[in-house]
């Protein structure tokens, strides 16, 4: 494709794309696809010859856009909202456009120097201290994974540089809320601690840890000759955006000399908002923090930032020293490829940069206080209505709920919530999580696409309604 034929084709791309955004409310919600659906529209071999453009444009319309659920539908409020606003759809477009890579400082200057900047405008929006430095990554799961290998570092005197892990005479534990993300097990399995050193910490009646177990595991395994390692505490759980409290599990790090992940990677926009800011209290005692503008912020996918106080030890533990990747300047700039596990990088903060000058910060917290509000008013109608609660906190935008019709009980209401979550999803006009808390079904109702306004959740509710209240197990069990 020439740069002219590019001009052409990428007019009519920005054309499709602010179609769809113009009128996504009109899709269903959620795909209605079959599995095999879309691959049985493709062909299975590549083609021979080169396509013209504009038949692969429209065989996307024809055989990809029917198979999408879309999330940035403002009836979406499955899984969390991951918000990619239009500014930052254009960010991520010329990083692409522009392909240019920082596997040095050198291999291109303004992608590094301007990362250092954004992450640190970011830093001084979510109200963290001077002396924070931040790195962005792809995903949350990747900063945890990078988070545990330092704690491990750090307590062992560095020993990647000699026997790893297998040398170290006592296993290292690692704790977590039972309520946190799967990324956490999964970044403790793969930084080598091994399943028996994961111990997942009893949670309290509002589903945050609890740092009175936290400290006795802790006794406990120091007693059995095991050595603690790093504890991962969360701030907006998945389940319900529980709130681990930061203060008190940092005052046990700090008597055990233990290293501090805090997981806010769907929470830490809400920083965004000094009224948020308490959830968050003891955030400074932390190693290190993540958080994920991918998902409520608006910064397009993928786009996460890990923050960490002593950029130094994780240079230490990530830093490889190719000799075609050294420059004269290095003793004066970032090396983000030591801040990391991929020497490739690329330029994601001019997505962040736009997100954040194209807003303000202004804007970007008018949006999160709008839907902070949407969920409390959502909260309240659920909780006004006979045979309906709320199962958890409302501390952010994520609301449990759960309908409990007079008369049935235990498995019936498992069954019953089940079907009428699928049966909203299936309507399209909305698209909802059911998710288990404490072995019971539940709806997760997750706020905050860019687009949700107070009349979407209003017909959100009218829908959940309609689908729960005139469900068939609830005829099935008024039968039995
Ligand atoms: N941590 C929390 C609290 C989350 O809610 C999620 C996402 O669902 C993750 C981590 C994983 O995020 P990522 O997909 O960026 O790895």
């Amino acid at each position: 494709m020439t740069p002219e034929e590019f001009r052409t084709f990428g007019h009519d791309v920005v054309d499709f794309i602010a179609d769809y955004r113009a009128r996504v409310a009109e899709r269903p919600v959620m795909a209605r696809t079959a599995p095999g659906e879309v691959k049985s529209q493709l062909p299975s071999s590549p083609p021979q010859e080169p396509e013209a453009f504009d038949v692969i444009l429209r065989d996307l319309d024809r055989v990809i856009m029917p198979g999408l659920t879309h999330w940035q539908h403002p009836q979406f409020y499955g899984y969390f909202p991951c918000n990619g606003t239009l500014a930052s759809v254009l960010g991520d477009y010329i990083s692409t456009g522009l392909g240019v890579l920082g596997l040095a400082w050198q291999s291109s200057p303004a992608l590094t120097e301007l990362e250092e900047v954004v992450t640190d405008w970011l830093r001084q929006m979510v109200g963290l201290q001077d002396g924070w430095r931040g790195v962005i990554q792809d995903t949350a799961s990747t900063s945890t994974l990078v988070a545990l290998v330092c704690a491990r570092e750090r307590a062992t005197a560095y020993s990647l540089s000699h026997g790893g892990l297998q040398s170290q005479p006592q296993p290292l534990t690692v704790y977590a809320s039972r309520h946190s993300h799967t990324s956490v097990d999964k970044a403790a399995l793969l930084a080598g601690f091994g399943r028996d050193n994961v111990r997942l910490v009893p949670y309290d009646d509002d589903y945050a840890m609890n740092p009175a177990a936290l400290a006795s595991m802790i006794d406990e395994d120091l007693a059995a000759g095991r050595q603690p390692c790093a504890i991962v505490a969360t701030t907006g759980t998945t389940t319900t955006t529980a709130i681990d409290p930061i203060a008190a599990i940092a005052a046990v790090a700090k008597r055990h000399n233990l290293w501090l992940h805090v997981d806010a990677a769907m929470a830490g926009s809400a920083m965004v908002l000094p009224e948020c800011r308490t959830m968050w209290d003891g955030i400074e005692r932390a190693d290190s923090i993540v958080i994920n503008p991918h998902k409520w912020l608006g910064a397009a996918f993928d786009c996460t930032v890990y923050f960490v106080r002593d950029a130094q030890h994780l240079v230490r533990v990530m830093s490889t020293s190719a000799s075609y990747l050294q420059s004269a300047a290095d003793n004066q700039v970032t090396n983000y490829r030591d801040w990391g596990i991929p020497l490739g990088r690329r330029f994601r903060a001019l997505k962040l940069w736009f997100l954040i000058r194209e807003q303000g910060v202004a804007g970007l917290q008018a949006r999160l206080r709008r839907d902070l509000d949407n969920a409390q008013w959502f909260a309240e109608q659920v909780r006004a209505t006979a045979g309906w609660r709320v199962l958890a906190p409302v501390t952010l935008q994520t609301v449990c709920v759960r309908h409990e019709p007079a008369g049935m009980t235990g498995d019936w209401v498992n069954r019953h919530t089940i079907e009428w979550a699928e049966r909203a999803n299936r309507s399209g006009r909305v698209y909802v999580t059911a998710a288990t808390l404490e072995d019971r079904w539940m709806v997760r109702v997750s706020i905050g696409a860019e687009l949700t306004e107070r009349e979407h959740i209003a017909a959100l509710w009218q829908v959940l309604r309609e689908c729960a209240e005139d469900s068939p197990a609830l005829d099935r069990c008024l039968q039995t």
